[in-house]
């Protein structure tokens, strides 16, 4: 139930040794709710080791490999593990990832971010800020030499602290088109990509039509009864469904039935041209100043998505008003170029996040409803991948297998572009007529 990222890679995955599996989407396309709304920044590492909890940083290392190892017969895959077992990337013209660097931009112990009162505060938040900065960066020392065929590589990377650090990989920043003052920030080479989200979906779609999967588009489940030995999906007051197995993977609908849930909205800002040549994350303490740029492609050139750490909770609209501000003001101060735009457009897409605790949480998870009825959250896009493996070892007892049916480039009329793509395509049919 539900054809975004989750719904997709589970249908996908499900497919390979079944073709029973049915994917159901209530809109006209699918790809077209968060899974569109979404930035185009594929986590493989970089974000998630500034974070203490050292599970996130393990899942996403987990996920990439399980691409690796379960995904690797998609010929459009560009992301490979050379002869030492490190991560590469091939420059691909329609590869799932493009291979541009990002660059992340690390506030220094002179930042105006780690100002404080008095001069003890300013010394606690510089310790503070360069212990969090530190690990970050042994992380990606790790990540950057580490045999990642090794089985427990994802786990050993994420311990990684202060004996693997060294400064080898950190440069002065220079960059033209944002307003910085140099010397508040270094600079240093991340692992995550922009992706490709559509050429992906495209992929898993295929494979998944290949191996024999059904897609119903414009189809809205009702109810679900259980009974004995199936479950009966209600669509209407007529049509029926009867199945052994029912995933929802139907992103803000998941609230119905699951507590602890809760809906974000975050602000991203399209500009058409690019407003800056660099992929870039800029990391500060202040989760407020915090914003990353990143390029994406159209026929006519280059179009940027800048998105920030600010969020609101669904429904507060106050809230939702003051991050607006906030955005804005950020957007105006880091970029130089923003008033000369051709076009600049902002909107909110929604983040379904499950919480126990007042934290965002942006790993994945799978529950299970009843032994027949399972709900999935994938967190973030990137993190479907081991969402799907999982969800197959939990359904079928063993791993999935790796072959997939070849003859992929179907028809891809069904699934929808990014809202980005369409706001800059929308800008460019106007300026043409
Ligand atoms: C602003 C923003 C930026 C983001 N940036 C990134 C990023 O750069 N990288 C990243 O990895 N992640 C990013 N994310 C997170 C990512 O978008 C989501 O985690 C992911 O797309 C969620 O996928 P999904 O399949 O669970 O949900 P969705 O894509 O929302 O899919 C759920 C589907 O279920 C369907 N549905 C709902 N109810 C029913 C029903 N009753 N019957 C049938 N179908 C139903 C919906 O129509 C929808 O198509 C971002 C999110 C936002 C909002």
């Amino acid at each position: 139930m539900g054809g975004g990222i989750a719904g997709i890679s589970i249908a996908e995955i499900l497919s390979r040794t079944s073709d029973k599996v049915c994917l159901l989407e209530k809109e006209k396309l699918l790809m077209s709710k968060s899974s569109s709304d979404q930035h185009g920044w594929f986590h493989i590492g970089s974000l998630y080791a500034f974070m203490n909890n050292e599970e996130y940083l393990k899942g996403l290392i987990k996920n990439t490999k399980d691409i690796i190892n379960y995904y690797s017969e998609f010929k459009k895959l560009n992301m490979t593990l050379n002869s030492k077992g490190n991560l590469e990337f091939n420059t691909s013209k329609d590869g799932w990832f493009r291979n541009s660097d990002v660059d992340y931009l690390i506030a220094s112990r002179n930042n105006q971010d780690l100002t404080s009162k008095n001069f003890f505060g300013r010394i606690k938040n510089i310790l503070s800020w360069e212990k969090k900065i530190k690990k970050f960066v042994s992380r990606h020392n790790k990540l950057r030499n580490f045999d990642l065929r090794k089985d427990e590589s994802h786990k050993e990377i994420s311990k990684s602290n202060f004996i693997n650090y060294s400064n080898k990989e950190i440069t002065k920043p220079s960059y033209n088109g944002v307003k910085i003052d140099n010397n508040e920030f270094f600079s240093m080479k991340g692992f995550d990509k922009p992706m490709r989200s559509k050429t992906i979906y495209s992929d898993l779609y295929s494979s998944f039509k290949l191996n024999g999967g059904t897609t119903l588009l414009e189809t809205n489940y009702k109810s679900v009864k259980e009974k004995d030995d199936y479950c009966e999906i209600l669509l209407n007051d007529t049509d029926t469904i009867k199945t052994k197995k029912i995933i929802f993977a139907n992103g803000a609908g998941i609230k119905d039935f699951i507590k602890n849930v809760t809906i974000y909205e975050s602000p991203l800002m399209v500009t058409y041209p690019n407003i800056l040549n660099k992929n870039i994350v800029k990391l500060t303490p202040n989760n407020d100043n915090t914003i990353n740029h990143f390029m994406h492609e159209h026929s006519e050139g280059f179009y940027s998505v800048i998105g920030s750490g600010l969020s609101s909770k669904l429904g507060d609209n106050e809230s939702k008003d003051n991050v607006l501000k906030i955005f804005q003001n950020n957007c105006k101060s880091f970029f130089k170029n923003l008033d000369k735009v051709r076009f600049k457009e902002i909107y909110f897409g929604k983040k379904v996040e499950y919480s126990a605790k007042e934290q965002r949480n942006y790993h994945y998870k799978i529950f299970d409803l009843s032994k027949k009825q399972f709900a999935v959250l994938p967190g973030k896009f990137s993190m479907a991948f081991s969402l799907a493996v999982d969800l197959y070892k939990k359904l079928n007892n063993s791993n999935p297998p790796k072959n997939i049916k070849r003859d992929l480039n179907l028809d891809n009329k069904n699934i929808s572009n990014n809202k980005h793509y369409n706001l800059v395509s929308k800008f460019i049919s106007t300026i043409q007529t």
